[in-house]
């Protein structure tokens, strides 16, 4: 009888630390007696039969690599009922006994509905806004927190020496996490984050004023992504304060770059864990960090859960930051 076969495919956002999963997976499967197969652009490559066999060598010099080796992509066509039944046909097709999914909470949602159309899934959540209820930790986050502190501390520089404010913002749609680390990590005058309504002239104005009194000259405020208008909002504080007022958008480049060791290690963990899961005949699972371990829960149960956000350490950056 010949051995079990897995795919390993990433989806949605790319986010750095992928890698670094694809590459546990790879090689844990295999040493485990498996065979491996990549999947291109995520559930695409499974709808266009795009997948290849890979070795232990095929993840060699990757880990230290942001992007995904294997591309990742939005697919409508998968996002539809008909499309999950000839991605499982397709699975039947090349003998695809169960798929590793990397990607965040849409992705999920895929991998549910793919396990339901018989062919076993196991998730591991890769996306650098932090955004999966069920987890903790995301892996890129914590490398998409240090590219933004790295580019905003090189901002702090020319806004320091021409006494202006910045207004920056972040990536983070539907969560502030990633504003609020890299806001209390640079020293930010105000964090605005989707999860917290704020009022522009009590936590915008009022502490610039306050903090000019006691002798600051320059300003860093940060904004989550899913708040926005940061080009509006620099003119509104220049108009206000008669300070100059610049807004910057990092965008895109808090994707990319060499996934630090916390990234690193995390997914090499959680790549680990999934294929022991499926190695256990476990389907619809998805690998999280619950009180810093890492663990599995159902996937249905764990895309229930709702986000909480970290309102205390919100509360200490704008005390601290004056
Ligand atoms: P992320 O995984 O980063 O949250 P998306 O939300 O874009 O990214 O989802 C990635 C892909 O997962 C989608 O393009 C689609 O193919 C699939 N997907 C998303 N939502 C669903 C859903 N409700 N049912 C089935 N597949 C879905």
């Amino acid at each position: 009888m010949s051995a079990k076969t897995i795919a390993v495919l990433t989806s949605g956002g790319d986010a750095p630390g992928m890698n670094a999963a694809i590459r546990a997976v790879v090689r844990a499967g295999i040493t485990s007696g498996l065979h491996v197969m990549g999947v291109r652009r995520g559930y695409n490559g499974l709808l266009t039969g795009d997948v290849f066999e890979m070795n232990l060598r095929s993840v060699s010099d990757i880990i230290h690599r942001g992007g995904t080796m294997l591309y990742t992509a939005r697919s409508p066509e998968f996002n539809t009922k008909e499309g999950v039944q000839k991605a499982a046909d397709m699975c039947r097709k090349l003998g695809i006994d169960g798929v590793v999914v990397i990607g965040g909470d849409g992705s999920f949602r895929g991998a549910r509905d793919l396990t339901g159309a018989g062919i076993p899934c196991i998730g591991i959540p890769g996306t650098i806004d932090n955004d999966i209820a069920s987890s903790e930790y995301t892996i890129g986050f914590d490398t998409a927190m240090n590219t933004a502190v790295q580019m905003i501390d090189r901002l702090r520089d020319t806004t320091e020496s021409h006494d202006r404010c910045s207004v920056v913002e972040v990536m983070g749609r539907r969560c502030g996490d990633l504003a609020l680390q890299t806001g209390i990590a640079v020293g930010a005058t105000t964090i605005l984050v989707p999860e917290v309504e704020y009022d522009f002239q009590r936590d915008i104005i009022e502490r610039m004023r306050f903090t000019q009194k006691t002798g600051k000259k320059h300003f860093i405020i940060i904004v989550a992504e899913g708040v926005g208008h940061v080009s509006e909002l620099a003119d509104s504080i220049e108009k206000q304060t008669g300070i100059e007022t610049r807004a910057t958008v990092l965008g895109h480049v808090q994707r990319g770059g060499s996934p630090t060791l916390r990234d690193r290690v995390v997914a090499s963990e959680m790549g680990y864990t999934a294929v022991e899961l499926l190695n256990a005949g476990k389907s619809n699972r998805v690998v999280v960090m619950r009180k810093s371990e890492i663990v599995d829960l159902d996937i249905t149960e764990a895309l229930a859960m709702k986000r909480t956000f970290d309102v205390d350490l919100y509360n200490i950056a704008h005390k601290i930051s004056i």
